[in-house]
């Protein structure tokens, strides 16, 4: 299993230019190699790197030839996640990406950790920058096996995102299923009947996904500058509220001592939900599956298995009897006389009869790039 563990740089001046320099040339080489995806339609790491390699390197000779194999490996990854977020036309041009301050990315050959230290590459040499360990950061550092890390700098203050490889857990042998329905009327219900922020979160949520249309169908150069900034805020806002979520749900079915978790396979989502331009605006895919993928991490730390499901008819099925039931909204009412949240009786079909889709699929990350640039 991978969890990622935030470490907190302490690095002052002059060190923190020297980080902020690496970074600006990281970011040079990214959108350098950007227009050869494009044009060539390429994300595979290693073909991408076959095309871009010789050029980049020779560009940006500071960089050093590890950091040039980090940048093409961030493009990719980058288009990879945009195209599973359906952002790449099989009939169209692929976008461009922009890449202002790209989190840098690392592999073992580029950082080490040595006591509440982090080596890292830098354009000047390998720098030792210290951070701050308290007892959560030691724990995880002690409990996996450190891969590869991301720096990124936030308000000015710099950290270093480490994945972690931990060992996983026995899994847990009996108890029940718990069903999870993401979404629709609130972020996410169960079938043991707890509904997670139907209220000020979705507002919240709802609000910034308005804004950013709003700027979005604006098109001005003063509306793209005001996206970019909101798109980082408002990222940084469904993530927190992600994880709140997600450590909501998790702790309920170990609580009930489930040894299974279902959610729905969300390639379906579009499709399953007919409905206004508002509400279909409102299927912020990657934030549904980031939900999910918290749930799913949490969920395997504790050996509770993830299973994902088909979720077809189980929104208008009646949770009781079987039969096609009627929602209004957040209502869903039957003949046979069930009446219940509409989200929680879905959750109910999910653990129940859906069909299992598999129990893994690909990992989509969160976008990590900071806009599109025109296409
Ligand atoms: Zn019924």
């Amino acid at each position: 299993m991978k969890r990622t563990v935030s470490l907190k740089l302490l690095s002052e001046p002059p060190q923190a230019d020297r980080l902020a320099n690496l970074a600006a040339m990281f970011s040079q080489a990214c959108n350098a190699v950007v227009p050869l995806a494009v044009e060539h339609r390429c994300w595979n790491r290693v073909a991408l790197h076959h095309l871009a390699y010789y050029s980049i390197r020779k560009r940006f000779p500071n960089l050093g030839s590890q950091m040039v194999c980090n940048a093409i490996y961030r493009v990719a990854s980058a288009y990879k996640t945009l195209k599973a977020n359906n952002g790449i036309a099989k009939d169209r041009p692929v976008p461009g990406i922009s890449f202002d301050r790209a989190a840098v990315h690392f592999d073992h050959r580029t950082y080490s950790l040595r006591d509440g230290a982090v080596s890292l590459f830098t354009l000047s040499g390998r720098e030792a920058v210290p951070f701050v360990c308290g007892t959560h950061q030691a724990n995880l550092l002690a409990s996996g096996e450190p891969r590869e890390a991301e720096l990124v700098c936030r308000k000015g203050q710099w950290f270093f995102q480490l994945v972690l490889d931990i060992p996983d857990v026995a899994p847990v042998s009996e108890g029940g299923v718990l069903g999870v329905d993401v979404g629709e009327n609130s972020l996410a219900a169960t079938s043991s009947g707890k509904v997670f922020g139907g209220g000020k979160l979705r507002f919240e949520r709802d609000r910034y996904l308005a804004h950013r249309r709003r700027l979005q169908s604006n098109g001005s150069r003063a509306a793209k500058r005001k996206m970019r900034a909101i798109s980082g805020r408002e990222r940084r806002h469904v993530e927190h509220v992600n994880h709140e979520v997600s450590r909501a749900i998790v702790q309920e079915a170990h609580q009930l001592r489930m040894r299974e978790i279902r959610m729905e396979d969300l390639t379906h989502i579009r499709d399953r939900i007919r409905a206004g331009k508002r509400v279909r605006a409102r299927l912020h895919r990657w934030a549904f599956r980031q939900l999910q993928d918290f749930v799913a991490y949490k969920a395997e730390a504790l050996g509770i298995l993830v299973v994902y499901v088909n979720p077809a008819y189980t929104s208008q099925t009646c949770s009781v009897c079987g039969a096609i039931g009627k929602r209004d909204k957040h209502d869903f009412s039957c003949s046979c006389g069930n009446r219940r949240h509409a989200d929680v009786n879905a959750s109910v079909n999910i653990a129940g009869f859906a069909e299992p889709v598999g129990p893994a699929r690909a990992v989509v990350n969160q976008p990590e790039f900071a806009h599109y640039a025109s296409a």
